[in-house]
């Protein structure tokens, strides 16, 4: 086995000891938890190298970049859209998406449906909430909860889109336990309306915790299991 192997199996069986015991702490079961490796920054190979720890589903953030990846790969994997997308980086995405978490806008649910209609794909997508109290930003990513109920109308009446669920990552300068809190009320909500969308896109390296206490069934989880990322910009 090579040192990168062993070092990122070391990190996995660190990761899932977290994930179990928080699991306990919640009176969950690790099961109903789908760990998701994000790649972002880090080469084909070690994404190769989560294959043999058993691991299928990766996160990419940048289009660019994951095109790419996705052609030096070798093994299979489902690949999760977790960044913001423009638009104009709809049809792209949608060519390779298993699930697109970042759906945060109308203009986009209506790219990204028209992008499926052309290759006759039904897309999954999460709707990416935005938890910073400090007020609608447009610039940071995320929906305001408050225009969550018009855009999961949009996409259930979109013929090539699927919702399965909803995302968000914690505010910064926040306690993510307090904004994972938040979502959970919105979420049990949403859920009356939309009961098979019941994927939770939450948690992070740092706050895996905490969300698997309010309720996420997907971990996106990158320097925990891959080791910090060099810092680019
Ligand atoms: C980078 C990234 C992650 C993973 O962050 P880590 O702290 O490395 O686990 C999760 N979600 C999104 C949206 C990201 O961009």
């Amino acid at each position: 086995m090579s040192d990168r192997l062993a070092g990122i199996k070391d990190n996995l069986e660190k990761l899932q000891s977290r994930i179990d015991k928080a699991c306990q702490e919640a009176k969950r079961s690790s099961t109903e938890i789908t760990l998701i490796a994000v790649t972002k920054t880090y080469p084909a190979d070690d994404v190769d190298l989560l294959k043999q720890l058993g691991i299928d589903d990766v996160g990419e953030n940048k289009d660019q970049e994951a095109s790419l990846k996705r052609t030096q790969v070798q093994a299979d994997f489902n690949w999760h859209f977790i960044g913001q997308l423009q638009s104009n980086k709809a049809k792209s995405v949608v060519s390779y998406a298993h699930l697109i978490h970042s759906v945060d806008r109308p203009s986009l649910a209506k790219e990204i449906q028209k992008s499926a209609q052309g290759v006759e794909k039904k897309q999954a997508v999460l709707i990416q909430l935005d938890l910073d109290q400090s007020g609608p930003d447009p610039s940071r990513g995320g929906l305001w909860p408050t225009e969550l109920m018009a855009l999961a109308q949009q996409i259930t009446d979109s013929s090539h889109l699927e919702l399965k669920g909803l995302m968000s990552v914690a505010p910064l300068g926040e306690n993510p336990a307090d904004a994972f809190a938040r979502l959970a009320v919105i979420r049990t909500d949403f859920l009356k309306a939309y009961p098979q969308a019941s994927i939770l896109s939450a948690g992070m390296s740092d706050d895996l915790e905490a969300a698997i206490l309010h309720g996420a069934t997907h971990l996106r989880i990158g320097s925990a299991l891959l080791g910090e990322r060099p810092k680019i910009g």
